[in-house]
C-alpha cells in the first residue's frame, strides 16, 4: 500500500462479508440502496455489484449519525466501519450477509444523487420505455446486475470450450459488403468513395467461409450481426451470435461441437441433466409431429394423421377436406374432457384466426365419446379415433382438417398454446433438439420465385443435386437447426464448396451469372482455389443466456438494447445529422 494510505483499509465487497469477518474493520464503496431511521439509530443499505450489507450509525456518532440520515438513495459513499455480529433476534435469513452489520467509524460522500427517475432498489419492475431511457439506473437493479454476470460468465465458457477444441477467434469486418441472410442491410455511406456505401454483416457467413479456404480450418467469433427487419416482438435490429465455422466436417461434426458448447452452459445455469448427443429429427418429422420447425418437446400432445380413419365417414368438413386433397390431423388433450364450451369456442376461434375452417373435438367422458364427427362417426369409431391420437377417457382430440401446410401451422400453434394455456408444460425440464433435412428451398407466392430456407451458401444433399433444375423445392438442404424448449437457438449448415455447385444454387434462386459476378465473384473465385468441404453454424447468444437466466426476453439480457421500433431512448439514436455532414458525403435527404 502506498504511504499516506496507510490507516484506509482496502476495499470489501459489500455483499461478501459473513459471520466469520465479524471484529475485521472494513471499507465499503458503494450505492445507498435504501436508508431507514430506526429507534434513535440510522441504518443504511449499502449496495455494490457483489451484494448489499447493512450499516449502522448510532446517535452517540454525533455528526456522523447527523450526515448518515441525510443520505439519499443512490449516493455514492465511502464507509469504514466494524463489522459485528447481529443478535440472533436481528439476524436476517433473507440476505447473505444477514448475519452481520457494519458499524460506520466514517462516511464520505464520493458523489451525490439527484431525485431518481428509476428506483434500483425498488421491488416492482418499472416500466420498459423509463427502463430503457434511464437504463444506467436500470442494470442496477440486482436481477440485471445477475444478468450481465452470467452472460459474461456464459461468454468466457464458450471461449474456453471452443479455444479447448481447437477454435481460433477471428475477428471479420463490421464495413463490409451485404450478406444475404434474409434481411435488410444497415447501409454506411463511404466519405472518399462518393456514392459507394458499405453494410453491416447481416452475419460473418461469407468471411468464415473464406476463412476456411485460408486454412484456418476451425473459427469462432463472438459476433454482432445487423439486420433491418421490420418491428417484430423481441427482435434486435443488432445482436450476437456465436459464430463457428470448420473445414473437412460433416454435420455430426459441429453438431458434436455445439453439444459441447451448450452442455457447459447449461453446467453454469445450474442445469441437472444435460448431457449430449442431443435428439435429432427431420423436419418432415418435426412438422408432421410437432407441426413447426422448433418443437416444444418438454410435453407430448403430438400430433398425428387419421386421414385414412375418417375416410368416407359421411361426415362433411373431413369429406371435403379430402375430396381437396387434404388431411385430417389432431391431438389429445390430457383432461379435455372436462374442457368448457367457452374454452373450445375459444380454440375454434383461435384455429379459424389462424386460417382453418374451425377446430373440431372429440370428448372422451364417462358415458361416451361427444363432439360434432361423432354422430357422423358413431360412437366406436368416434372413441377408436381418440384413441389413436392418444386420448383416453376422460381427455379430448382435437382435430382440424384442410390442406397439410394448414393444418400443420394451425395444430402446431394451438398444440403450444392451449398447452400453456393449461399448464401442461413442465418448465422444469429442458429439452434440446436438432432438426435436420429442411428443403433447400422454399417458394415465396408473393414474389413468384424459390428462396433459400438458409442462405444461398448451404449444400444441397449430394443425392438431391440432380433435382436441383427439375424439382427444386424436393432438393433438401444439409443443414440443421438446434432447438430448445420450443425456441430456436441457431442454425448453420455444409456449404457448397463447389463453383459449379454454387453456379447452379444461384441459378435456381434466379441469380444469373452476372449478378452473381458482380456480388459474391469474391466467394466464386475463392471457390476455385481449392476450397475444402467446410460447414458450421451461428448460435443465437441473446436468446440463449435469456432462456439460461430465464427472461422472457432478450432485452433483459443485452446491457443497451434498442426498442422494438429500433431505437435507443437513452441516446436517442438514430438521429438527424446537419447538413455540413450529409454533403461531405454527398448526399442530399428526399423530401418525398
Ligand atoms: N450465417 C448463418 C446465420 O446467421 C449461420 C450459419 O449458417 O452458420 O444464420
Amino acid at each position: 500500500m502506498t504511504q499516506g494510505h496507510s490507516a484506509r483499509p482496502p476495499r470489501t465487497g459489500c455483499g461478501t462479508l459473513r459471520a466469520g469477518d465479524a471484529g475485521r474493520t472494513v471499507r465499503l464503496d458503494g450505492w445507498v440502496h435504501r436508508r431507514r431511521d430506526f429507534g434513535g439509530l440510522v441504518f443504511v443499505t449499502v449496495r455494490d455489484r457483489t451484494g448489499i450489507v447493512q450499516v449502522v450509525f448510532d446517535p452517540g456518532a454525533g455528526e456522523l449519525h447527523a450526515r448518515a440520515g441525510r443520505l439519499r438513495p443512490e449516493t455514492v459513499v465511502e464507509i469504514v466501519g466494524e463489522v459485528t455480529a447481529r443478535t440472533p433476534e436481528n439476524v436476517n435469513p433473507d440476505m447473505p450477509t444477514g448475519e452481520i452489520e457494519v458499524r460506520a467509524a466514517s462516511l464520505e460522500v464520493l458523489a451525490e444523487c439527484d431525485d431518481l427517475p428509476l428506483q434500483p432498489a425498488g421491488q416492482q419492475v418499472p416500466g420498459e420505455e423509463q427502463r430503457l431511457r434511464w437504463r444506467y439506473l436500470d442494470l442496477r437493479r440486482e436481477r440485471m446486475q445477475r444478468n450481465l454476470a452470467f452472460r459474461s460468465r456464459a461468454v468466457a465458457t464458450v471461449r474456453e470450450v471452443l479455444t479447448g477444441l481447437g477454435f481460433w477467434d477471428v475477428e471479420t469486418p463490421i464495413l463490409t459488403r451485404s450478406t444475404p441472410e434474409g434481411a435488410r442491410d444497415y447501409l454506411v455511406p463511404s466519405r472518399v468513395h462518393r456514392g459507394a456505401f458499405y453494410a453491416l454483416p447481416q452475419s460473418p457467413q461469407l468471411f468464415k467461409q473464406l476463412l476456411m479456404v485460408a486454412g484456418v480450418e476451425r473459427y469462432y467469433q463472438i459476433a454482432r450481426c445487423f439486420r433491418d427487419e421490420d418491428l417484430r416482438a423481441d427482435r434486435q435490429p443488432e445482436f450476437t451470435q456465436v459464430d463457428l465455422e470448420m473445414s473437412f466436417v460433416e454435420p455430426d461434426d459441429v453438431m458434436d461441437v455445439v453439444e459441447q458448447v451448450m452442455v457447459a452452459l447449461a453446467r453454469l445455469a445450474g442445469w441437472d441433466g444435460v448431457a449430449g448427443p442431443f435428439r435429432r429429427m427431420s423436419w418432415t418429422e418435426a412438422m408432421d409431429r410437432y407441426g413447426v420447425d422448433r418443437p416444444d418437446l418438454r410435453f407430448g400432445m403430438e400430433i398425428a394423421d387419421v386421414t385414412d380413419a375418417v375416410r368416407d365417414a359421411g361426415f362433411r368438413v373431413f369429406d371435403g377436406a379430402i375430396a381437396e386433397g387434404g388431411v385430417v390431423r389432431g391431438f389429445a388433450l390430457p383432461g379435455g374432457a372436462a374442457a368448457t364450451r367457452r374454452q373450445l369456442d375459444a380454440w375454434n376461434a383461435r384455429a379459424r384466426e389462424l386460417g382453418a375452417g374451425g377446430l373440431l373435438w372429440i370428448k372422451r367422458g364417462a358415458d361416451g365419446p361427444s363432439g360434432p364427427p361423432v354422430k357422423a362417426l358413431g360412437a366406436e369409431r368416434a372413441a377408436a379415433l381418440a384413441e389413436t391420437l392418444g386420448a383416453g377417457e376422460g381427455d379430448a382430440a382435437l382435430l382440424v382438417a384442410g390442406p397439410l401446410a394448414l393444418a400443420r401451422a394451425v395444430l402446431g400453434a394451438l398444440r403450444l398454446e392451449i398447452a400453456r394455456e393449461q399448464g401442461l408444460v413442465d418448465t422444469a425440464r429442458h429439452e434440446f433438439c436438432w432438426i435436420t433435412a429442411f428443403p433447400l428451398f422454399e417458394w415465396d407466392e408473393q414474389e413468384g420465385r424459390w428462396f433459400a430456407c438458409h442462405h444461398p451458401f448451404t449444400s444441397p444433399e449430394p443425392a438431391d443435386l440432380d433435382l436441383l433444375e427439375t424439382d427444386p423445392g424436393a432438393v433438401r438442404a444439409r443443414a440443421y437447426d438446434i432447438v430448445l424448449d420450443g425456441v430456436e437457438i441457431g442454425g448453420g449448415s455444409i456449404r457448397i464448396h463447389r463453383p459449379d455447385v454454387q453456379q447452379r444454387v444461384f441459378a435456381a434462386l434466379g441469380i444469373g451469372p452476372d449478378e452473381a459476378r458482380a456480388r459474391f465473384g469474391f466467394l466464386l473465385d475463392a471457390l476455385r482455389f481449392g476450397a475444402p468441404p467446410h460447414g458450421g453454424i451461428a448460435l443465437g447468444l441473446d436468446r440463449i443466456v435469456a432462456l439460461l437466466v430465464g427472461e422472457e426476453s432478450i432485452r433483459d439480457v443485452i446491457a443497451f438494447p434498442k426498442t422494438t421500433s429500433a431505437t435507443c431512448l437513452l441516446t436517442d439514436a438514430p438521429s438527424p445529422v446537419d447538413e455540413a455532414q450529409l454533403a461531405e458525403l454527398g448526399l442530399r435527404l428526399r423530401r418525398d
